[in-house]
């Protein structure tokens, strides 16, 4: 197998490799600085656009969970992925009419903003006989055309979707807007955080803040330290994006 590969793709393993292994040292250098341990921030490789054999070779790495955004996309590269030891997660806007074709394929979806597509993601997972993680999407900027529910209505949110049958919230998700200055980023994460921190100490029922995921390849260390212990990283692991 090895010897097939083309030059071009051993420049491009080589090159994930070696971005897998700084992202790894980044990200354990911010838990450190944020007083915990490199094995509290799952790392999780945004794939899209990414073709099978190249994120297998940074699952062979180590990467443990890989992140899709288009359920097209995800269905393409389903049977190619090499899942023995790695989790498929949903990181991207979904809409409710697909998804009856993620459900039992993914292990979490990170974006669930509405209670319509909470309802439907349960009704797929009873179907199936299945339980789904979800993480829920905070549109912290307030931005017009994001996703993401309004930091006013996530408690509502938070409880009704709880509420539905084989569904399990785990935590909470944001992409926040694009910022001028760090400082001003940093602002949405912590303000993130805060959240993050609040819903926990209430102790709601059937939710259970594991995860606050947030940071991208140009802020994750800064996500780390403002809290995050996902984060959710392609570019900077892959290398740029090519839209085919
Ligand atoms: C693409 C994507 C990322 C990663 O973006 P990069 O800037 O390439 O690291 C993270 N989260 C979501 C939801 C994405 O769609």
């Amino acid at each position: 197998m090895t010897e097939k590969l083309s030059q071009e793709m051993r420049d491009i393993f080589y090159s994930v490799e070696k971005n897998y292994n700084e992202i790894a040292e980044n990200i354990a250098a911010a838990a450190i600085k944020s007083g915990r341990h490199p094995e509290d921030i799952t790392f999780l490789a945004a794939t899209k656009t990414v073709e099978p054999a190249v994120i297998n070779h940074a699952i062979s790495l180590g990467l443990r969970y890989i992140g899709e955004n288009k359920v097209q996309e995800l269905l393409s590269k389903y049977d190619e992925y090499d899942l023995d030891n790695c989790q498929l997660q949903f990181i991207g806007h979904l809409q409710t009419n697909k998804v009856r074709q993620i459900i039992g394929r993914v292990s979490m979806i990170q974006s669930v903003d509405s209670l319509k597509l909470a309802t439907e993601i349960s009704k797929q997972s009873v179907k199936n006989g299945v339980n789904t993680d979800i993480l829920i999407e905070v549109n912290i900027g307030r931005e017009e055309n994001k996703s993401g529910v309004l930091e006013e209505n996530l408690i509502e949110l938070l409880e009704k979707t709880a509420a539905l049958d084989n569904i399990k919230v785990r935590g909470l998700m944001t992409i926040p807007p694009i910022c001028d200055s760090k400082t001003e980023n940093y602002k949405f994460f912590d303000r993130m955080n805060k959240l993050f921190i609040d819903i926990s100490a209430k102790t709601l029922d059937n939710v259970s803040m594991d995860f606050l995921s947030m940071g991208m390849s140009e802020d994750y260390q800064d996500a780390i330290l403002a809290g995050a212990n996902m984060v959710r990283v392609g570019s900077r692991l892959f290398g740029a994006r090519i839209y085919r």
